[in-house]
């Protein structure tokens, strides 16, 4: 059995490239539309399995042709897909993706089947899992689901690490069964509603997050380095400099290691730093999923 959980969604991206956004009731051609499976679930999972960790994924794909293929992408990934379950008549999650040429781009989320995903079904999965050490989760798929999964990790002595994204689905609720949170640049204002710049503002954060009950936690701020912050000790380490062409689910990939390291006895500043090495390094390679580098290259770019 694996020791890390991971619950999240499963999305199809299809995403198009043009040069220059349409207008409202243009039609513009495009240069290309492509598919890339993604969601923070099946991101982070396979963030997991490429550190060579056990890792299970519970989450919900629709049995349609974009299900089975993110399917065959997870297992051929070596994740463990028992509690992934297939609902008939129903449509795997997508994301409508239009990038314009200058790299900005427009996202429309459809969740589809993330959004079956039962409380009781997760509960009764993390259950059955009883080497499990850690459970990562995001909040994109629905608010009760994330709910009922940290309560039955904190209920069977599970670390919960959180990736606050959406932010806007962070209640104080969800906070008390929080043991890491791993928030971004504009997550951790719409949390804590403060802009982090420095180490004064960075300390206003936390104390925010502290007294909503999170007592560790990673405040990443991209290419500018992160703060790691565990009870009163407030660390900064700076980002590792690399050419960066794709920052798409960096955040996936450093959230996949962590916990990957944190599974291996690292303390959290180790395990913080070696993240972000894992991700440094995704952010040199495009694709969410495909960018993430395996074990054998992260060993190469840290020696
Ligand atoms: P996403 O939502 O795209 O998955 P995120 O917004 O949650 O990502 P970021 O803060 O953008 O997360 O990036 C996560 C980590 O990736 C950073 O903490 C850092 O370690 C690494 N990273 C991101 N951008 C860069 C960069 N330009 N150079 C070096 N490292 C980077």
């Amino acid at each position: 059995m694996a020791k890390i959980s991971v619950v999240g969604s499963i999305n199809m991206d299809v995403v198009t490239y043009v040069d220059n956004f349409p207008q409202r009731g243009q039609t513009v051609f495009g240069e290309k539309i492509v598919e890339f499976s993604g969601g923070k679930g099946a991101n982070q999972a396979i963030a997991v399995a490429k550190q060579e960790k056990e890792v299970t994924l519970i989450g919900c794909i629709g049995e349609d042709k974009h299900g089975e293929s993110m399917m065959d992408v997870l297992q051929t990934n070596q994740v463990d897909t028992t509690f992934l379950k297939k609902l008939p008549n129903t449509d795997s999650g997508k994301t409508s993706i239009i990038v314009e040429q200058s790299a900005e781009n427009t996202i429309i989320y459809v969740p589809g089947a993330n959004n079956d995903l039962q409380p009781a079904y997760v509960r009764e999965s993390i259950q059955k899992q009883s080497d499990c050490e850690i459970l990562l989760i995001q909040l994109e798929t629905p608010y009760d689901v994330a709910l009922a999964a940290m309560q039955t990790a904190r209920e069977q002595g599970i670390k919960v690490v959180l990736d606050p994204c959406p932010a806007i689905h962070v209640t104080d609720e969800l906070l008390k069964y929080v043991d890491l949170i791993l928030p971004n640049e504009q997550e951790i204002i719409d949390i804590t509603g403060e802009a982090v710049k420095d180490e004064k503002t960075a300390q206003r954060a936390v104390a925010s997050l502290k007294e909503k009950g999170v007592r560790s936690g990673i405040l990443k701020l991209g290419g500018k380095g992160l703060f790691v912050f565990i009870d009163d000790e407030l660390t900064f380490v700076e980002a590792i400099q690399v050419n960066a062409v794709d920052t798409v689910g960096a955040g996936d990939c450093f959230a996949g290691a962590i916990v990957s390291a944190l599974t291996d006895r690292l303390s959290l500043m180790e395990a913080a730093k070696y993240a972000n090495a894992v991700a440094a390094l995704k952010v040199t390679k495009k694709g969410a999923q495909i960018g993430i580098p395996t074990l054998e290259e992260i060993t190469a770019f840290c020696e």
